[in-house]
């Protein structure tokens, strides 16, 4: 059974329908890339699976482990594995990074310890170290820990914190929206090693982008998808999104709006 199901997926924003019968499967330790113009749905598509209020579900389903997950509020789909990096990270003045993510953990870690490769800390300086450990891995400064969340941090220092965040929670499903958008190509090579560091950890991942590009620095690529006007369009390897980026998306007859 596939870990993350999403079947022929309807989904609305005020009245307007924006997704209009989505398949996507992925399985855990699958690297699935969804391209597409700008206004196709990817960022519709990402909230709806983690349950945003905003976007409803007018028919279709989404399943974990073959288990419908639409009328679960957020946090119980972030206890079944699912982890949502943002396209804009919210700088959330007062909430210490440390401390936030602390508690995530210790709330995730309650639903999850059943899998494995879930450690128990019992001291806040035993989980200091170990996220210090991962703040290393995505090349960010132990001081971060000290800041209050995404406050002051540059546009690549973002996306490589919320990579951050799901190496500490461990999702089963990854699912980043546009990780190298605003980001020049030295941040975007360093977002892509911090997503490398993801893969060996066997999470599914689903990277959402406009192109290519940071896709070429993933250790690991096995399925790319195109969508546009709310469905998948195509789907293939690799290969597929180096045609993209070298036709553009008018090839496959779509509009980029950009
Ligand atoms: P993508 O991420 O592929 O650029 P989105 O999923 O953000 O696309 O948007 C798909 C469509 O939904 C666009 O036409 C967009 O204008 C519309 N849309 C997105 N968010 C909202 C919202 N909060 N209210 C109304 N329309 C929205
Ligand atoms: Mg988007």
């Amino acid at each position: 059974m596939t870990f993350l199901e999403v079947k022929d997926l309807h989904v609305s924003i005020d009245g307007k329908e924006i997704l209009s019968g989505l398949n996507l499967s992925v399985e855990k330790g699958e690297v699935h890339a969804i391209m597409g113009p700008n206004g196709s749905g990817k960022s519709t598509l990402a909230n709806a699976i983690l349950g945003h209020p905003k976007y409803s579900v007018d028919s279709g389903d989404i399943l974990v482990k073959g288990e419908t997950i639409i009328k679960m509020p957020t946090d119980q789909r972030a206890r079944k594995g699912l982890f949502l990096g943002f396209q804009y990270p919210t700088e959330i003045s007062g909430v210490g990074y440390s401390h936030f993510l602390r508690n995530a953990y210790n709330t995730l870690n309650k639903s999850l310890s059943e899998q494995q490769n879930r450690e128990v800390f019992l001291t806040v300086r035993e989980f200091h170290e170990y996220v210090k450990k991962n703040l290393d891995a995505v090349g960010l400064d132990p001081s971060f820990l000290s800041r209050y969340l995404n406050e002051g941090f540059s546009g690549g220092e973002k996306k490589r914190s919320e990579v951050m965040q799901m190496l500490v929670l461990k999702p089963n499903i990854a699912i980043l929206d546009e990780p190298d958008s605003g980001l020049d190509i030295d941040a975007i090579k360093a977002v892509a090693e911090a997503i490398n560091k993801l893969i060996e950890t066997g999470a599914g991942i689903i990277v959402i982008t406009h192109y290519a590009r940071i896709l070429r620095y993933l250790a690991k690529l096995d399925h790319v998808h195109v969508v546009a006007k709310g469905k998948v369009i195509k789907s293939g390897v690799k290969e597929l999104s180096e045609e993209l980026e070298a036709k553009g998306y008018g090839w496959l007859g779509i509009e980029d709006d950009k």
